[in-house]
């Protein structure tokens, strides 16, 4: 082949690809990121990031999400005397209380969890939760006959819920349930539903560090989302990196809330069998598809110990699991899948 021949081929071959790259660009389209400012709910700080086809249809897909996240704040939480929940743990000892959909889902959802996690889960802990508030504002330990007298009101045995009318009984008097522990997860998964039903391809919702993700980035790449490593707390830095898509992750940890008596730090989180705040782990991260499940679980895994809790998720189907160990080194324990998210 002469030269002359062989450079116009190279030269037609060159055009081709470029051609061809120009026809994939135009086809591929341009997408829009959006991301909330942050708004302070369910007790914590949240944004969210749509991203979607064209700028109004993500804001749109942020508004929804928003939207439900206010609403279900608003029948979920115990702190507002008007919330359902209130309304439930005032009434349901005396008659049955029929309850709007949602909220008999995450009641049903928690006894499932409790189940599951032999009652290291369990959303009867409220008289617990406000006994060891009020010795922190006391600054005095709780006293046996407190915890006593608060025992004989935990237990998802002691809830009667019926699917026929949507209500629920409890059992005997005393008790007080708080969604605490899987609210926000089920809020996390439900923004996402919202955001996916007003035309978002992808987006993510952080409610205070319950994360729920789904498509990807605006960019094209998949959801980075950082385990905080509770040492490194003022810098925000991070133990270990995840890649994710179409997934939601829950991290529980002591580190950030808990109380304080007599100079020591008591853990938010308390163990259901011994009443006591649980302190075997500085952090549970859980990593699943679906938000409620993370949640529930991250809080059981904090309950259970390391052991015991790796070995419950290594049983469940696409759950995995990163712990901190609360020692000198904090040292790192993970699950044998969950390699496949973490960024090397
Ligand atoms: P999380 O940060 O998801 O682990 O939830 C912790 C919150 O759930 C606490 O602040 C309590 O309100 C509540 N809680 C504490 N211990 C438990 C438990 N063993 N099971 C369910 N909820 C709990
Ligand atoms: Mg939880």
């Amino acid at each position: 082949m002469k030269r002359q021949e062989f450079k116009f081929i190279i030269v037609v071959l060159v055009a081709v690809f470029i051609f061809y790259l120009l026809i994939a660009r135009l086809r591929s389209p341009r997408l829009f990121s959006v991301e909330s400012p942050n708004r302070i709910v369910m007790n914590t700080i949240a944004n969210i990031i749509a991203v979607a086809p064209d700028e109004k249809t993500a804001q749109s897909g942020i508004d929804a999400a928003f939207k439900e996240i206010y609403r279900l704040e608003k029948l979920m939480n115990r702190y507002d005397p008007n919330s359902q929940l209130s309304q439930v743990n005032r009434l349901a000892a005396k008659e049955p209380v029929k309850i709007d959909k949602d909220l008999f889902d995450i009641l049903q959802k928690s006894v499932y969890y409790s189940k599951i996690t032999d009652n290291a889960f369990d959303i009867t802990v409220g008289p617990l939760v406000d006994l060891w508030r009020k010795c922190a504002e006391a600054n005095s330990m709780p006293t046996e006959k407190q915890l006593a007298e608060v025992k004989n009101r935990i237990g998802c045995d002691k809830l009667i819920l019926d699917v026929n009318d949507f209500s629920i009984r409890f059992a005997t008097e005393g008790i007080s349930l708080d969604l605490g522990a899987i609210a926000k997860g089920f809020a996390a998964d439900k923004a996402v539903d919202e955001m996916k039903k007003h035309g978002a391809i992808g987006g993510l919702v952080n409610l205070g560090g319950q994360i729920g993700c789904f498509g990807l980035t605006g960019k094209n790449s998949k959801w980075i989302i950082g385990v905080q490593n509770p040492a490194k707390q003022e810098n925000n830095q991070a133990i270990a990196k995840l890649a994710l898509s179409d997934m939601a992750v829950s991290t529980s940890g002591n580190y950030e809330r808990f109380y304080k008596i007599g100079g020591h730090r008591f853990s938010h989180i308390f163990n259901p069998a011994t009443e006591k705040s649980v302190d075997l782990l500085v952090s549970v991260t859980i990593i699943t598809p679906n938000g409620t499940q993370a949640d529930a679980l991250s809080t059981a895994v904090s309950v259970l110990g390391a052991q015991k809790g790796l070995g419950l998720i290594e049983k469940i189907d696409n759950a995995e699991a990163i712990l901190i160990r609360a020692d000198d080194k904090n040292t790192l324990i993970k699950s044998s899948g969950v390699g496949k998210f973490i960024l090397k």
